[in-house]
């Protein structure tokens, strides 16, 4: 029998969602999901979405049928220029796969590397995204989890220095490393371009696994090169041109990237996303391909069409494309204005201190540095929803409550 079976706690993501939608109080606020709020507070349908929708809806011979089980290929072609560059099956030995967005793509990653590279161990920053953890509890079990150090909590900075030494220290040779391409999740502090080149120096020279997590590609700068440049340094770096004539040895066995459309295209509930494996040049693909197909086979045959048509038809057209990027530009903008808007509204009481993390940090999130009572303090008097640890997401501020924001801020630093 199944027994009786001990309740595991709620997602918190899922659950603030819920519970905030509960909230009858009319200031009420959320900062807490992941997802991207117009100055109104609604959701926003992106202006090349609504018109790839239009396009699509006129296409009149387009049918329901099953993908491939590696999915559509026009849209992973795209998916795959957009993180590595155009042309980039022409210039890497990639196998790319269509997948439940962002995590079902770190899911068949994790499962696909427990199984084939068996590495000892994942490394996940702390802190992360939490989903991490249960990805790989869930999808490989057998592979040990660890924690690299990622953020100095009392300066509110990336800590380059430890998370560099503790790799070097503890990491070993095939060992996965999770690494965010952009707008790191909870923090929003992402490491400089030399201090990318330093950690692919290390990835080279250990041998180590990089795991690209790459959920916001657009969304921190505005800009898909700029946020696509540490993924693109990496494959440089470990496979390109320069190294292809080394002894495949001398390689670390490959780098991936999970890559979700759902925040840079704002098509959350259509789970379009992608997988992305990257071999040392002269490593055939084809078995790596084919056992990735088998864990797909298993588990959802194929993936769905719509989402996937709709990126594939934005991406593969030059008048889309650029009215996507002015999209992007739009909520990456809103969200570094609100940046400001909150910071200067909150040090408007000295006693307060210094908030410029928040316009230092980067893409959807800050991290606050509020205390979990203080926390549940925002959301009990306040009715300000925000993740415990301290995360908000600046797409639930906007002009209209910044300020109603602010002095609940500074009435909790007050406690
Ligand atoms: N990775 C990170 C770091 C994320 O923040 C998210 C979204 N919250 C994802 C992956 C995947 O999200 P989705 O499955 O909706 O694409």
């Amino acid at each position: 029998t199944l027994g009786d079976i001990p309740q595991q706690p709620r997602d918190e993501a899922f659950a603030l969602t819920a519970d905030f939608k509960a909230d009858n109080h009319p200031n009420k606020v959320s900062l807490s999901a992941g997802v991207y709020r117009d100055g109104n507070s609604k959701p926003w349908v992106l202006s090349s979405v609504r018109e790839a929708k239009r396009i699509l809806h006129e296409m009149t011979d387009l049918d329901h049928e099953y993908l491939p089980i590696q999915g559509l290929d026009s849209f992973l072609v795209a998916a795959r220029d957009l993180i590595l560059g155009k042309d980039s099956a022409a210039t890497t030995n990639v196998v790319s796969l269509q997948t439940i967005s962002g995590t079902g793509a770190n899911h068949v990653g994790a499962a696909f590397l427990s199984q084939k590279l068996q590495p000892k161990n994942v490394f996940i920053s702390d802190p992360t995204w939490s989903n991490h953890h249960l990805v790989w509890t869930v999808g490989a079990p057998n592979v040990t989890q660890r924690k690299y150090p990622y953020y100095d909590f009392s300066n509110h900075t990336l800590d380059f220095d430890v998370m560099m030494s503790t790799l070097e220290a503890e990491a070993e040779e095939n060992d996965v490393v999770i690494l965010h391409a952009c707008s790191h999740n909870p923090t929003g502090a992402d490491p400089s371009r030399e201090q990318w080149q330093s950690l692919a120096t290390l990835f080279k020279r250990r041998k180590l696994f990089a795991f690209f997590d790459s959920a916001y590609q657009g969304f921190a700068t505005g800009d898909v090169e700029v946020d696509g440049w540490a993924v693109r340094h990496f494959q440089q770096t470990l496979f390109g041109e320069s190294s292809a004539d080394e002894d495949p040895c001398s390689a670390p066995p490959g780098m991936c990237i999970a890559q979700s459309f759902a925040k840079n295209f704002g098509l959350y509930g259509e789970r379009v996303g992608a997988f992305h494996l990257i071999l040392p040049n002269q490593t055939p693909a084809a078995g790596a391909k084919s056992e990735l197909l088998r864990l797909v086979r298993a588990e959802i045959s194929n993936p769905p069409l719509f989402g996937a048509r709709i990126v594939q038809t934005i991406l593969s057209d030059a008048k889309l494309r650029a009215m996507w990027e002015d999209d992007l530009r739009v909520m990456s903008g809103r969200i570094t204005k609100m940046r400001s808007l909150l910071r200067q509204a909150i040090e408007e009481d000295p006693h307060s201190g210094d908030w410029s993390r928040l316009e230092s940090q980067i893409g959807m999130f800050s991290f606050t540095g509020l205390s979990e009572k203080q926390v549940l303090r925002l959301r009990e008097f306040h009715h300000i929803y925000l993740m415990n640890n301290g995360r908000i997401s600046l797409s639930g501020v906007n002009e209209g409550n910044v300020k109603y924001i602010a002095e609940a801020f500074n009435e909790v630093l007050r406690q």
